[in-house]
């Protein structure tokens, strides 16, 4: 095991952050873009910005090192995994701090983040039987047949800034596992925990070129989409971008798999047990100050006594979640991510005024002490809000939640399938029938059941319906493994005195 730099937390204290190529950090000269604490509004470091001959540089040596990458048992690249999760986890909360730093969340919901990931990396240790295949004796006379999974190639990860580390993790542990050779292009405005996720899969002894982390933004994206040597492709983030994404990936003939944006409705039934809701929408609307894709962002409550009783709770509640820097101690909710995304949350929040919804909970004017420059919001609560609204149908990713009421069940259920995302959703209800008819007919892909957040585990996959996911398999899981290989299916007969045959033209069948 190489020990390649054990104080990357010292480096992180320098002022640029670069590229991962060929098992080391690499700097070109290239526009940059300047990295911001959150918490205070200071630059904290700034990013290179790559091009499409940084993107070039990284394909040729990800290239160079598939033949021997792909060539190595599934048990031996099971091995690095294992490592690589043990170093995850002797480093985790140098990890949670990094990303605590960059995004603003607050430190437990790293710390949750980073072990989130490190479950997919445990999925990925599972190669050797991941990779088995399927295997048919006696197929036909004397003939065997098998499917065997074989990796792509290069192929490359465009990542989000809300979740640094694990959302890189639902695509690269088990893409490397498959044997690929893998180039990740990671967000702009927080792309330090990537590059450590880099230095400690090489110092788990993963070979040079395998794994390479490309910075930068729009240029180095159209770069990876365009050059034909990137076999497949997994994007997670906005649905303008997923949808854009898609559509140049697969025209240019890769494989593309591409996440979007999300509205996650949270049903609330007359009976439900309405203090475990509350504390559930808490959590699910607020944590990560909203800016999570399976965050809850409309409550639905069904019957005007459940709304009352969910308004006066999250009301009194709101009253004393506490906002401050992610790092601190103490602290349910950080900011937002930049200012500019803090100024475009506040201004849905002063459209859904102005287009007659009832904010219940304004945290407009929230200033934290000793962090004025910071990109701190409060809490917002709008009741009475209508499906024609502009805080109802876009994604706002930020602490808004929005309560619409309805009369019945099937009223909530139509007007979540009218949204166009189809990423989470969940019903809080003690009524078994109502919950199985729920689970079953909604349009949605990721469904819970007094469960805010429904989050697969690493073993089943993660993907929405509708808007929110472009392709045909979802991300990690099962999905994962069939999204990063290539089925390919061997029918074989050996010569023997048993299964000659003379010239036949009719269709091979078991006739
Ligand atoms: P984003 O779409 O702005 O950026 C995502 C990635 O695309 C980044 O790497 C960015 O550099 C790149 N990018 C941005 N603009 C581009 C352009 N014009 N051309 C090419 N590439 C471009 O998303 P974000 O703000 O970083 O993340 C928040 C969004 O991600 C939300 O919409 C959220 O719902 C979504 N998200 C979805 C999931 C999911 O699983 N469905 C998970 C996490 C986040």
């Amino acid at each position: 095991m190489k020990r390649i730099n054990p104080e990357f937390t010292s480096e992180l204290k320098a002022s640029s952050v670069g590229h991962f190529v060929n098992g080391k950090t690499v700097s070109v000269s290239e526009d940059t873009q300047d990295i911001y604490n959150p918490a205070d509004g200071k630059v904290l470091r700034t990013v290179a910005m790559g091009t499409a001959q940084t993107v070039e540089m990284a394909i040729d040596v990800a290239e160079k090192a598939f033949p021997a990458w792909r060539q190595l048992p599934p048990s031996k690249r099971s091995r690095v995994m294992f490592q690589f999760k043990t170093l995850l986890e002797e480093n985790s909360k140098r990890l949670a701090r990094v990303i605590s730093e960059e995004h603003g969340k607050v430190l437990d919901d790293a710390m949750g983040e980073v072990q989130r990931g490190i479950e997919n990396v445990e999925y990925a240790c599972g190669a050797p039987e991941l990779l088995k295949g399927q295997h048919s004796k006696n197929a036909g006379p004397a003939i065997d047949s098998w499917v065997e999974f074989q990796p792509l190639g290069v192929v490359a990860g465009i990542t989000p800034f809300n979740f640094p580390a694990m959302v890189p993790m639902w695509m690269f542990p088990i893409a490397l596992a498959c044997g690929n050779t893998f180039i990740l292009k990671p967000s702009e405005r927080d792309p330090s925990a990537p590059m450590l996720l880099a230095e400690l899969l090489t110092e788990a002894g993963l070979p040079d070129g395998v794994f390479n982390v490309v910075n930068g933004g729009k240029e180095a994206v159209d770069a990876l989409l365009s050059d034909a040597r990137i076999e497949a492709v997994s994007f997670v983030g906005s649905t303008p971008i997923a949808e854009y994404v898609y559509k140049l990936g697969t025209s240019n003939g890769k494989r593309v798999q591409a996440l979007g944006g999300a509205k996650n409705h949270a049903v609330v039934m007359p009976d439900a047990d309405i203090d475990t809701a509350i504390n559930a929408l808490m959590g699910a609307a607020f944590g990560s100050a909203g800016e999570r894709c399976m965050a809850i962002s409309v409550a639905v409550t069904v019957g005007s006594e459940t709304a009352d009783c969910l308004v006066s709770g999250l009301k009194e509640r709101l009253a004393n979640i506490r906002v401050g820097p992610g790092c601190s101690e103490n602290v349910d909710m950080g900011p937002l991510v930049t200012n500019e995304h803090r100024d475009k949350v506040v201004g849905y929040v002063d459209m859904g005024v102005q287009e007659g919804a009832v904010l219940v909970v304004d945290g407009r004017n929230l200033e934290v002490e000793g962090h004025e420059s910071g990109f701190f919001l409060g809490a917002c609560l709008f009741d009475h809000v209508s499906s024609d609204m502009h805080i109802y149908r876009d994604e706002i990713f930020g602490p808004v939640l929005c309560i619409v009421r309805v009369d019945t069940l099937q009223d909530a259920m139509e007007l979540i399938d009218q949204h166009e995302y189809g990423n989470g959703t969940c019903i809080f209800t003690r009524d078994g029938e109502a919950a199985r008819y729920f689970t079953d007919h909604i349009q949605v892909g990721m469904v819970g059941v007094n469960v805010a957040l429904p989050v697969p585990v690493a073993s089943h996959s993660f993907g929405g319906w509708k808007r929110s996911l472009f392709g045909d398999l979802a991300a990690y899981g099962p999905d994962g493994v069939r999204f990063y290989t290539h089925r390919k299916t061997i029918t074989q007969r050996w010569p023997s005195s048993v299964n000659g045959e003379g010239i036949r033209f009719a269709f091979p069948s078991n006739d």
